[in-house]
């Protein structure tokens, strides 16, 4: 079977295709909820999969954009980047897929693959800037490309994942954003056995990273604003909890940490964990608040700490984490729901009540 790496060659012009409708959710303004919507697909061309969708998570970022916070979004918009389906169609040249296989999506559909980034497998820093699952210049059908909250979608077989067999395919669809967005960066900074691991915040990212850091092998804690939370987090996978309203918690960790990855969603204040890194220790921020974050110049010149960031992940890394998951039996911890309750479950997620990702069941969407 070919690798997903091997079937990124340069973009070819694009026929105009002809079209079908569907049906999915869509919000039509920063302030309205998210309603039943009529939307078009492509029919699929050669090197297109067309994909039933089964299930699609919903992660924090659908919110964001729903709600304008990243002043980004045009409407209207369907949301949905986490989506496991089986395959409808598959184009005449697509070899990886056939119809009724399982099939996933993430959140690009599409980048230029022929810079440096493309061609390092790292599409998310595509330098054209990738075309993302929704709200993206749509370049086949003109307007804006539509995401998973939907029954179909159409995907150049470039960006297909092939889901490990073994899992479940609805605990299986959060891992194409929360997964691989925690699994990206533990790689990248080499979490590994010996070293001491704190995740900020458990929701689906950072359930995900306490999952993954402690599959690496590392000593995870779990940093939290939710004590509620202790006893899940140490299920997940956390060898110890810390809440961090609580000043004399936190204050006996200063100095301690190799690396913390950073999921929260909302303003808060970084330079708390920066002084819990060790000295050259990295802090990796993942989680993208509305609001810029105030940094102290303190918290990192002393022991000279590190602060970055990171995005998603390219293919080939989304691929290989998939496979990693499938071989350890990882899955998202997931609340089912039909398409009916997505606006009510925007409002629990905003109340860090979801245990720990929301996943909607398409079959609901008539
Ligand atoms: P989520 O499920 O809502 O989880 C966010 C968690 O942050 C909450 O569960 C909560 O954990 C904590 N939190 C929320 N408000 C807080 C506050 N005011 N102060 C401190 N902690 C707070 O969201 P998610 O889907 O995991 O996404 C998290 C963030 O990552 C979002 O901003 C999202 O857009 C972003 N994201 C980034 C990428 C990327 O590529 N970099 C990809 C996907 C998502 P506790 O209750 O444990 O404190
Ligand atoms: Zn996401």
């Amino acid at each position: 079977m070919a690798n997903a790496v091997d079937v990124l060659t340069p973009e070819r012009p694009v026929k105009q295709q002809g079209r079908t409708k569907t049906t999915g959710y869509a919000a039509h303004s920063s302030t309205s909820p998210l309603q039943p919507f009529s939307l078009e697909r492509r029919d699929p061309g050669p090197q297109d999969v067309q994909i039933e969708i089964l299930f699609c998570g919903v992660c924090h970022s659908d919110l964001h954009t729903v709600r304008n916070e990243w002043t980004n979004t045009t409407y209207p918009v369907v949301p949905g980047h986490e989506i496991i389906g089986r395959v409808a169609k598959a184009g005449a040249q697509v070899r990886r897929f056939k119809e009724g296989d399982l099939a996933a999506v993430g959140c690009m559909v599409d980048s230029d693959r022929v810079c440096a980034s493309c061609k390092a497998g790292l599409e998310q820093y595509c330098e054209s800037g990738p075309t993302f699952t929704y709200n993206s210049e749509d370049k086949h059908l003109g307007g804006m490309t539509y995401g998973g909250y939907s029954r179909t979608i159409v995907v150049d077989e470039a960006f297909v994942l092939r889901p490990p067999a073994d899992l479940d395919p609805a605990g299986t669809a959060p891992l194409l954003c929360a997964g691989i967005t925690t699994y990206s960066p533990l790689r990248r900074w080499k979490v590994a056995k010996g070293q001491r691991v704190g995740i900020v915040g458990l929701g689906g990212l950072g359930h995900m990273g306490v999952k993954l850091a402690n599959a690496f092998g590392a000593h995870v804690a779990l940093f939290t604003t939710s004590a509620h939370k202790t006893a899940d987090a140490k299920r997940l996978g956390a060898h110890e909890v810390v809440v961090s309203k609580d000043p004399a918690q936190m204050e006996k960790h200063v100095n301690s940490f190799d690396f913390i990855l950073d999921t929260v969603s909302a303003e808060h204040d970084i330079n708390a964990y920066l002084n819990l890194l060790k000295r050259d220790g990295t802090l990796v921020l993942v989680g993208a608040p509305e609001k810029p974050l105030a940094l102290s110049a303190f918290s990192i010149i002393p022991a000279r700490r590190q602060l970055s960031g990171s995005m998603i992940g390219g293919i080939p890394e989304t691929q290989e984490m998939l496979d990693f998951c499938g071989e350890h039996g990882i899955t998202s911890d997931i609340e089912i729901i039909p398409i009916q309750k997505i606006n009510e479950a925007y409002e629990r997620m905003l109340r860090s009540d979801v245990k720990y990702r929301f996943v909607i069941d398409m079959a609901s969407l008539k």
